[in-house]
């Protein structure tokens, strides 16, 4: 089979990243052979291949995001058949311990990202791969692969940061910062489907008109200085921000607090400007707000997101489809440009 197989690390993967011949992978009695029809990037796939924050087992193939069908399965496996079409659910955990068997699985001590943390050989850019049982979820008929493929991680993640962690009630208002990113664009629809008041945020006019596209109900420019003067004006009535959805960091952060209103959650999931933030511990206290982190989510909040993308109201946003033979201009892609969506490569079509 072609798998996308590096063998160094390199700050440029046209450097390292090749499309190379090796054999199909053999499964275990609890796993399912996939035949991989749509993959889609993400920042960790770049993490992976500068080795940068973290080393990865080499020789690696990226990729934690796929959908395709079920080639082969193992003698334990109960609830899957071959001629299945599954989306992968990346969080590997040990599914045992008191975190995971309480449903806080995203909290497991042996959690791994399939795919980045995984190897050698065994991530999702390849014409097959394999995962455990539980790691897949079958997908309906009216959902494309390449649709699953792209939703699957930045919906989970942004799932699990408005509906797990910030108990989202309709009604609310919610701003979701980077309203134009991968996990905005998720963030957005899911507080639509929640009927909250949604305030987006974008960094340029493009990216702003299509947050409205998507259904928000307002949008502020980030890059303007006094951005967070709008929102406060546009939350009035209800005394400040009931959720904020956060993955920008430093550049945004201390003024994000002062927004909340009384007893307001902030849920964060990334520092894109920095990580070293300052915050005004008087709003902390005097407010009683909530700060809370999020890192990707549950397999129910999977299942949660393909239901909704298949019932049409969450929509996959995609912004270039890659033949496989040319997958690493993905990876090129995301380093270099704006993106509005995901970027998706087709393991099966080269
Ligand atoms: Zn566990």
């Amino acid at each position: 089979m072609k798998a996308a197989v590096y063998r160094e690390h390199n700050k440029d993967p046209r450097k390292v990243v090749k499309i190379e011949d090796i054999e199909i992978p053999k499964i275990k009695h609890n796993q399912v052979l996939i035949k991989v029809e749509a993959a889609s990037y993400n920042y960790n796939d770049l993490w992976g291949i500068w080795g940068d924050p973290i080393k990865i087992p080499l020789p690696h193939i990226s990729g934690s995001d796929i959908a395709g069908t079920v080639e082969d399965v193992g003698e334990n496996v109960l609830d899957i058949k071959k001629g299945d079409r599954i989306v992968g659910y990346a969080n590997l955990t040990c599914r045992v311990c008191g975190k995971c068997t309480s449903g806080k699985e995203y909290d497991c001590l042996q959690r791994q990202v399939w795919g980045f943390q995984t190897g050698p050989l065994w991530g999702g850019f390849a014409q097959y791969t394999y995962l455990p049982e539980v790691n897949v979820i079958k997908i309906p008929d009216n959902v494309s692969f390449e649709d699953a493929a792209a939703i699957s991680m930045v919906g989970l993640t942004a799932w699990h940061m408005l509906v797990t962690r910030a108990n989202i009630q309709p009604g609310q208002n919610v701003l979701i910062m980077g309203g134009g990113s991968g996990m905005g664009i998720a963030g957005i629809q899911i507080a639509k489907l929640f009927n909250c008041d949604v305030i987006a945020t974008a960094g340029n006019k493009e990216k702003m008109n299509k947050c409205l596209e998507l259904g928000a109900d307002h949008v502020v420019n980030h890059r303007e200085p006094d951005w967070y003067k709008k929102v406060r004006n546009l939350t009035k009535d209800r005394e400040g921000v009931d959720i904020i959805f956060e993955h920008i960091g430093k550049s945004v952060f201390p003024k994000e607090v002062s927004l909340l209103n009384m007893g307001g959650t902030l849920v964060s999931t990334g520092a894109t400007t920095g990580y070293d933030s300052e915050i005004d511990l008087r709003y902390l206290f005097f407010r009683g707000l909530n700060l809370m982190g999020a890192t990707q989510g549950t397999r129910g909040g999977l299942e949660e997101i393909i239901k909704w993308t298949s019932k049409g109201k969450i929509k996959a946003i995609i912004d270039t489809v890659y033949p496989f033979g040319d997958m690493v201009m993905g990876h090129i892609k995301m380093m270099e440009s704006q993106l509005f969506g995901k970027l998706v490569t087709t393991p099966q079509k080269l």
